[in-house]
């Protein structure tokens, strides 16, 4: 069981698998206040980077779910780097459908909404492990501005301007899914520059050691087209932050 197989060879220098930097999950981490011993399940945790630095700093105690072999193994050795082996856990595994055996205190997906089925699958899938007095992480990207036409939208990676919604709708929404939004963090594009250009030098150096592999053309096609296309439309037109939800009080959830 793996992710295909590109991901891995791309994001292989990643430590953060998304636009935020560590100082956005710092910040993060700070909002949400957290308390030593919270648990915390992180499903698609990539490389494991929140979950490790939040244990380091605020002491919490966690499990993560990835389905990249790569990815799981590198959570491993960071949570060993930064001597909290003994708090954190990494499962790797597929997290569609994980449900935590003992209820957490902070239950999140950052940027992977598709093992749900969506933002409103994913947070019912995550709620099914939450104690009461919980909060949810929803990492999502969202139009920093509406792409004028359905080609700008293809050119951002998505397949319709209906992917995704402008901030505001997307704030929005999780209120009609019954739910308070108690924090948001946003990345910005300094952020963006940090996970998608990130990408090419891995992908020159990883050509250079692999002009052989199957893959070879399609690496060497994309770090010729990547930057243009990141720095026409990505950086212009998407947007991404982590909302932290909360169940509505007195809202009865379906
Ligand atoms: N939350 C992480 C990673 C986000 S990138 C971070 O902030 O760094 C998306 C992640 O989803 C990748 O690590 C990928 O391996 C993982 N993934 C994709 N499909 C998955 C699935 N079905 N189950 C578990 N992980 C999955």
């Amino acid at each position: 069981m793996d992710i295909p197989r590109i991901f891995n060879i791309t994001e292989s220098a990643h430590r953060i698998h998304n636009p935020f930097t560590p100082d956005k999950f710092a910040m993060l981490g700070a909002a949400l206040r957290l308390e030593p011993e919270d648990r915390v399940l992180d499903l698609a945790c990539g490389s494991g980077e929140m979950l490790c630095t939040w244990a380091r700093d605020h002491g919490i105690v966690g499990t993560g779910v990835d389905m990249s072999r790569l990815f799981s193994a590198q959570a491993k050795r960071r949570a060993e780097t930064l001597g909290v082996a003994e708090r954190v856990e990494f499962i790797h595994g597929d997290a569609a459908g994980y449900v935590s055996g003992e209820k957490v205190d902070v239950a999140a997906c950052v940027g992977a909404t598709w093992i749900g089925g969506g933002v409103a699958g994913t947070i019912e899938l995550l709620r099914r492990s939450l104690r009461h007095g919980g909060i949810i992480l929803i990492g999502e990207p969202y139009w920093r501005q509406l792409p004028p036409t359905e080609e700008i939208a293809r050119g951002c990676l998505a397949q319709t301007r209906a992917d995704f919604l402008e901030l505001p709708e997307l704030v929005a929404s999780f209120g009609r899914l019954g739910y308070d939004v108690v924090e948001m963090v946003l990345a910005n594009q300094d952020g963006w520059d940090r996970y998608e250009a990130a990408k090419w030098l891995t992908m020159r150096r990883w050509l250079e050691a692999n002009p052989d592999d199957e893959l070879a053309g399609e690496v060497q096609a994309k770090l010729a087209s990547e930057p243009v296309r990141y720095a026409t439309y990505t950086r212009e037109y998407l947007g991404w932050g982590v909302f932290a939800l909360m169940p509505r009080l007195g809202h009865k959830q379906p």
